[in-house]
């Protein structure tokens, strides 16, 4: 992929990192921001590459299984199973701050390692 960008900021003819955009937990986008200036664009539509919109990778990215975004370490390091307040008995398993039954795979708010 093309990330050269003429940035509209600083005027350079430069590259774009491409950051992640979550809406909670689900990655629903990319904003691209210029390594020369630090200038941060919303989205490829609207950041100024010079070969143009970058959609096709875009695609790429959503048609991505939510999986895989969603559970990369760091992410799975703050499921219940690895937090400190999970409480398991022989019938359930539930959130010793909440008191509420909980899956193993939850991801909390709460979260604090063991
Ligand atoms: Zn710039």
């Amino acid at each position: 992929m093309n990330r050269e960008i003429t940035c509209t900021v600083c005027g350079e003819t430069t590259l774009a990192r491409p950051e992640p955009i979550y809406d909670g937990f689900k990655k629903t986008g990319e904003a691209f921001v210029c390594t020369a200036c630090g200038a941060r664009y919303a989205s490829a539509e609207a950041t100024p590459f010079t070969a143009g919109p970058q959609k096709p990778s875009l695609f790429t990215e959503a048609d991505r299984p939510i999986f895989a975004s969603i559970f990369d370490d760091t992410e799975r390091q703050r499921s219940c199973c690895w937090c400190k307040h999970l409480v398991i008995n022989p019938f359930e398993q539930r959130c010793g701050l909440s008191n509420r039954q909980t899956e193993a795979t939850d991801l909390c708010e709460q979260f604090e390692k063991k």
